[in-house]
């Protein structure tokens, strides 16, 4: 029993029998009782008329009778009883036959109950006795009684089966309901098992399969971006190594066909160009680095201040070095955001340090921290070379230069601003820069504060 039909079917059936026997149980105690007082009442009733004829006939006649005789079978079988009229002297008066009462009643002719001894009183003297015995099924009930009683049981029986029969019919349709969509979640996931990364699953219902169905779209569109990042890096990695092999390579090929003389300058520019392919490889690395690290982000309750700070506390040396002036301005309560400190670190590390490699002698930075509402604000800003608009969505692509050979000096190889994106959405925060050619730079990282 492995399709979730059956299970749920099964489930519904026993839920249906059980409903059933609790319902059988409960309907048959109550009635039980309210049986028996019911059929001690009807009893009583029927004595008291029994007694009450009786005493009647006696009346008029003023002693016992042969009329009694008569009338006793016919008030016998009429009130479902045997009877037996004794004097005072306990010579039996009348009495009602057995025989009879069989043919007349047949089934029902058994004794069922105990026999009542009632006096006949006349004229407030006793004048004998009636000896009632019931006659019926155990209960000393009539027939339709039990009938009745009978027929409700069926019911319930009916009832039970026929709702085991929807639960069965319930349960297939409701199980297919559920299931189709696991089976186009199942579907799917083997398209993509098999490389195909674009299927996705249809569901709009908004209960846990929905949520499943979400979070599994969710994991399909990860993975295709993981792809066509792989995919990318990939085409990325080979075409940044073109270049400087390139190079190299008909550099040597010159010198063996002695096109060109291995001279220092020449050999020079192998030299940078080797040391360009270096810090390809370091970047690679640093990229891994950041895939590896987004996975290990500690994040406790950090002052950003205390991240602003250290970071122009650690770079001032080479911002006076080069004679460009840093500048903090903190907020003067607390700043607290949930992170991991050492990425932030290197998010405000690498966006001073570009400010920094694109100012110019004499020129100005700046990290200003703000509190805007429920988030926290850092803006970093210098009055460098600038961005052209059409490239401020550019910067943050992996391997991104502004102008491949102006970088090539300062040594970036594109990847920084790729980190620092990565990181700020890793802590659920965003980043956006304004910058115009010839006037400088503002990065603004926009982060939840800590609640
Ligand atoms: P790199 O390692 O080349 O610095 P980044 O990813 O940090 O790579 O930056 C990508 C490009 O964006 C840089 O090459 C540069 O052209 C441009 N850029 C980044 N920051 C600044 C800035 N503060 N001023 C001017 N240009 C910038």
């Amino acid at each position: 029993m492995n399709k979730l039909w059956q299970k749920l079917a099964l489930n519904f059936v026993a839920v249906a029998i059980t409903v059933t026997i609790v319902a059988l149980l409960a309907v048959n105690l109550s009635y039980e009782g309210r049986f028996r007082s019911y059929v001690k009442e009807r009893q009583a009733i029927n004595n008291h008329r029994i007694i009450q004829t009786i005493t009647n006939i006696y009346k008029v006649h003023g002693s016992w009778s042969d009329e009694l005789t008569d009338l006793l079978p016919q008030l016998g079988i009429m009130s479902g009883v045997s009877l037996k009229v004794l004097d005072l002297n306990r010579n039996v008066v009348a009495e009602t036959s057995p025989e009879i009462e069989a043919m007349m009643m047949g089934e029902n002719a058994k004794v069922a109950g105990e026999t009542a001894v009632i006096p006949v009183v006349n004229d407030a003297s006793r004048v004998g006795d009636v000896y009632i015995t019931p006659l019926g099924d155990i209960y000393g009930v009539p027939s339709e009684d039990l009938r009745f009683r009978e027929s409700i049981n069926r019911l319930l029986l009916l009832g039970g089966a026929m709702a085991a029969l929807v639960g069965l019919l319930l349960s297939y349709f409701m199980a297919i309901r559920m299931t189709s969509p696991l089976e186009k979640m199942t579907a799917v996931a083997k398209k993509i098992e098999a490389g195909d990364y674009d299927e996705r699953v249809d569901v709009s219902s908004k209960d846990e399969i929905g949520d499943l169905a979400y979070a599994f779209n969710h994991l399909a569109q990860t993975l295709e971006r993981q792809e066509d990042l792989r995919r990318n890096l990939t085409a990325d990695i080979s075409h940044e190594l073109r270049t400087p092999l390139a190079t190299i390579r008909s550099h040597i090929e010159a010198y063996i066909d002695g096109v060109m003389e291995p001279s220092t300058e020449n050999i020079i520019s192998i030299h940078e160009e080797t040391i360009r392919l270096s810090r390809l490889v370091d970047d690679l690395g640093e990229l891994a680095k950041l895939e590896s690290d987004k996975v290990n982000i500690v994040k406790t309750k950090i002052d950003l201040n205390d991240v602003a700070e250290k970071v122009v506390f650690n770079l001032r040396p080479l911002f006076e070095e080069k004679g460009v002036s840093i500048e903090l301005s903190k907020v003067t309560q607390t700043l607290s955001v949930k992170a991991d400190a050492d990425k932030l670190y290197q998010v405000f590390f690498n966006l001073l340090h570009n400010a920094l490699k694109f100012t110019s002698k004499g020129g100005r930075a700046e990290i200003r921290l703000e509190k805007n509402g429920k988030n926290a604000l850092a803006y970093i800003k210098d009055n460098g070379i600038g961005i052209d608009l059409l490239k401020h969505s550019a910067i943050f692509e992996r391997f991104y230069r502004v102008e491949k050979s102006r970088n090539r000096s300062s040594g970036g190889a594109g990847i920084g601003l790729t980190v620092v994106k990565d990181l700020v959405e890793v802590h659920d925060g965003k980043i956006s820069v304004e910058s115009l050619p010839g006037k400088g730079t503002e990065f603004t990282i926009v982060m939840p504060l800590f609640k």
